[in-house]
């Protein structure tokens, strides 16, 4: 994970081409004139028949992924928010997966981020599978606990970032356990294996065909823009051990490339795998010493931002603030703060039992 410099202002942070009908010199460029960006500017194709879409996550580029595998047995792997699905499905359409061609819909976890488009996705697309793991299937179902507590937790920010989780239909639900198997058709496979420690309810999702490993936020958030690396340490599910023990049976697949949901693909898998372990240990240390002083969450926050911040290079002077901006809005040092204070909290008391 190279700390290269910042692109110029200006330049796309992904340099892939985007694809699809309309691109180039075609009517899609029309769309630009009315302030939206033409749909296949948030598509890009990532070979194997793998491409990856630009959800526009609260109105934000480059900071949520979804992406569909066009096998002969389409698959969506994220849907993004619910107020992402339009964005989603215009995507779809113009890769020429019409509303009854997707075959299945998997998430990696239900965070709104990753799953907030399922219902509305499994409305737009009614022959969809939709398979999540066991631990989250019946929110899906029911949403109103998981947004009860996502209220909780972002307040205000909610409507704004998230919007809302829609509720799927249970017999339009695929639960799957330590492992789960999705057909892409032709022989090709996406395998679910379940990685906690992020969530409970967390899995990775590795392709048969292009030896793509679907990381959701297991591994942390690669902002691609800087190439940094930053754990994802939410609550109230962090949990360190198991969060090691799930990136380990990550490399013990042996992935050709890591796709993050946050955002893009990385092809450096050894070197990433390590930078996020490391990455986990390095901020539950920062923690656990505010934690220790018992210090509050503002001044925990204050103090592992100091001891942090110098590693990434999103926030060098010379990287556009607004990178940094659009990640610490929604996965960003109080995120991860809280989320280890809390699991400290939950080992200490543990202990104490
Ligand atoms: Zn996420």
């Amino acid at each position: 994970m190279s700390t290269e410099a910042a692109r110029p202002a200006g330049e796309p942070g992904n340099p892939a081409p985007s694809t699809g009908p309309g691109d180039g010199a075609g009517p899609g460029h029309g769309f630009a004139a009315h302030g939206t960006g033409a749909i296949t500017d948030a598509i890009t194709e990532l070979g194997h028949d793998v491409f990856q879409i630009d959800t526009r996550m609260a109105g934000y580029e480059g900071v949520t992924a979804s992406y569909l595998i066009r096998a002969s047995r389409p698959c969506l792997v994220e849907t993004g928010t619910g107020p992402s699905a339009p964005v989603v499905r215009d995507a779809l359409t113009a890769l020429g997966v019409g509303a009854g061609d997707l075959a299945t819909v998997v998430v990696t976890h239900i965070h709104l981020d990753h799953a907030g488009g399922a219902g509305d996705i499994a409305g737009m697309f009614p022959r969809a599978e939709v398979v999540v793991h066991e631990r989250g299937a019946r929110h899906l179902v029911d949403p109103s606990r998981l947004m009860s507590s996502a209220r909780k937790v972002y307040g205000d920010e909610l409507d704004g970032l998230f919007g809302e989780l829609a509720p799927t239909p249970a017999d339009r639900i695929r639960a799957v356990e330590q492992t789960g198997t999705i057909d892409l058709g032709g022989g090709r496979r996406l395998d679910s294996y379940y990685s906690p420690g992020h969530a409970k309810h967390h899995v990775g999702l590795l392709d048969s065909g292009s030896g793509d490993l679907y990381v959701g936020d297991a591994a942390g958030v690669y902002i691609p823009e800087t190439a940094d690396l930053r754990p994802a340490t939410p609550s109230p599910d962090f949990d360190l051990e198991t969060a090691l023990r799930s990136l380990r049976m990550f490399g013990s697949l042996r992935p050709a490339r890591l796709l993050f949901s946050h955002f893009g693909p990385v092809t450096a898998v050894g070197e990433a795998l390590g930078r996020s372990a490391e990455e986990l240990r390095v901020w539950v240390d920062e923690v656990s010493h505010a934690w220790g002083s018992g210090l509050d969450i503002d001044h925990a926050v204050a103090m592992v931002r100091e001891r942090t911040d110098a590693r990434y290079a999103v926030f060098k002077p010379e990287t556009d603030p607004a990178v940094a901006a659009k990640f610490e809005r929604f996965t960003g040092a109080v995120s991860n703060t809280a989320g280890i204070m809390h699991w400290l909290d939950r080992s200490a008391a543990a202990s104490a039992e």
